[in-house]
């Protein structure tokens, strides 16, 4: 079968939450597909691990909005998403079984609330925000985009002194209805286009560590 019918993810895990739900060509393809059985029953995993509440800390719908931007992420690669699915879900899902330490950030620096004579002119150039957690600072450049209403949100996460980056560690972006996700690079830095004027939640999984950001509103 091709890749593309592949069902997404979140079919895929609809199945396996509300069986009686489903519908019947997805519950088929998951019986005859050996990709998407592989995905199935790490859906499966990920759901037992969620409800034997071992897990107090990981908010459940961070993790499903996690595991929803991770499957977009990866539809976007589809030449060998069915491999990096896998992958990603397997890691994903062991460090949801460890469970997440929800870790308070505190806002130390914004350019907006400097003086006057330190904001240069109002309405251009970026706005800088510096959070930090025992473990992290995280540094954010906010900038509207300049032929829409949207903003682009470019950022480093650095370890403070005697902690290390954790690899692989996500950013996701709150903006209903979606979420929009992106993989750390190796620094720590990531970068985002087209985020809402609005209000943005921003979530960093950062090793067990899960920093929730609410970074000012625009304008
Ligand atoms: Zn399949």
């Amino acid at each position: 079968m091709a890749r593309s019918k592949h069902p997404a993810w979140e079919q895929i895990l609809g199945a396996v939450e509300s069986p009686a739900r489903a519908p019947s060509e997805i519950q088929e393809h998951i019986r005859t597909c050996d990709d998407c059985a592989v995905v199935a029953e790490e859906a499966r995993r990920i759901l037992e691990s969620l409800s034997a509440e071992q897990l107090p800390h990981p908010p459940r719908p961070l993790v499903e909005q996690t595991l929803a931007a991770l499957s977009q992420r990866l539809r976007d690669r589809e030449a060998s998403a069915s491999a990096r699915l896998q992958e990603e879900l397997r890691a994903l899902a062991a460090r949801l079984r460890e469970g997440w330490q929800a870790a308070a950030a505190a806002l130390i620096a914004d350019s907006w609330r400097a003086s006057p004579a330190l904001r240069g002119s109002a309405g251009t150039g970026s706005r800088m925000l510096i959070y930090e957690t025992d473990d992290f600072s995280i540094a954010l450049s906010l900038t509207n985009d300049p032929d829409s209403t949207g903003r682009s949100l470019i950022g480093q996460v650095v370890p403070r002194q005697g902690t290390s980056l954790p690899p692989a560690g996500w950013v996701l972006v709150r903006q209903a209805p979606e979420v929009v996700g992106e993989r750390l690079t190796d620094l720590g830095e990531f970068q985002l286009a087209g985020l809402a004027p609005e209000i943005i939640d921003l979530d960093l999984v950062l090793g067990d560590k899960h920093v929730s950001l609410h970074l000012p509103s625009g304008s």
